[in-house]
């Protein structure tokens, strides 16, 4: 069996449109059209009004890395031969904030800086692709 990212179930009502738009590279979010809030992660309702009716916008991919953790050690078959790693949020300048990896980096002990600007960057895989970040260039 190949060493994959534990990967998420497709069929999830409030999560499905997210993961369908990743086949096609789409970083996509949820505004409500009411009271104008940003929705992360998707949702079913509204977290400003509780009502309202949300719309699927997409993300230009940019973001600020606002904090983050290195991974240095880790047993699971597919992260272990990641390491060291980073486990970051990102502020998504559609005002989101995304749990997320920071790649790109030789060496994320030392390379990255909270406040840096980043750039999406997609991992590839059958049916789905998953959102990361790297520097931006
Ligand atoms: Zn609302």
């Amino acid at each position: 069996m190949a060493k994959t990212r534990p990967l998420p179930k497709l069929d999830e009502p409030d999560s499905s449109e997210f993961w369908l738009a990743t086949t096609g590279k789409e970083l996509k979010f949820q505004r409500c059209e009411s009271c104008g809030t940003t929705i992360w992660y998707p949702r079913p309702h509204c977290t400003g009004c509780l009502d309202g009716t949300l719309a699927w916008h997409t993300s230009s991919g940019l973001g600020t890395l606002y904090s983050y953790s290195v991974v240095r050690q880790s047993y699971h078959p597919f992260f272990r031969n990641l390491v060291p790693y980073a486990v970051a949020y990102v502020d998504v300048d559609e005002g989101f904030r995304m749990l997320t990896n920071v790649v790109g980096v030789a060496d994320p002990t030392s390379e990255l800086v909270i406040g840096q600007r980043l750039q999406l960057v997609w991992e590839e895989h059958e049916g789905l692709n998953i959102p990361l970040f790297e520097p931006a260039s």
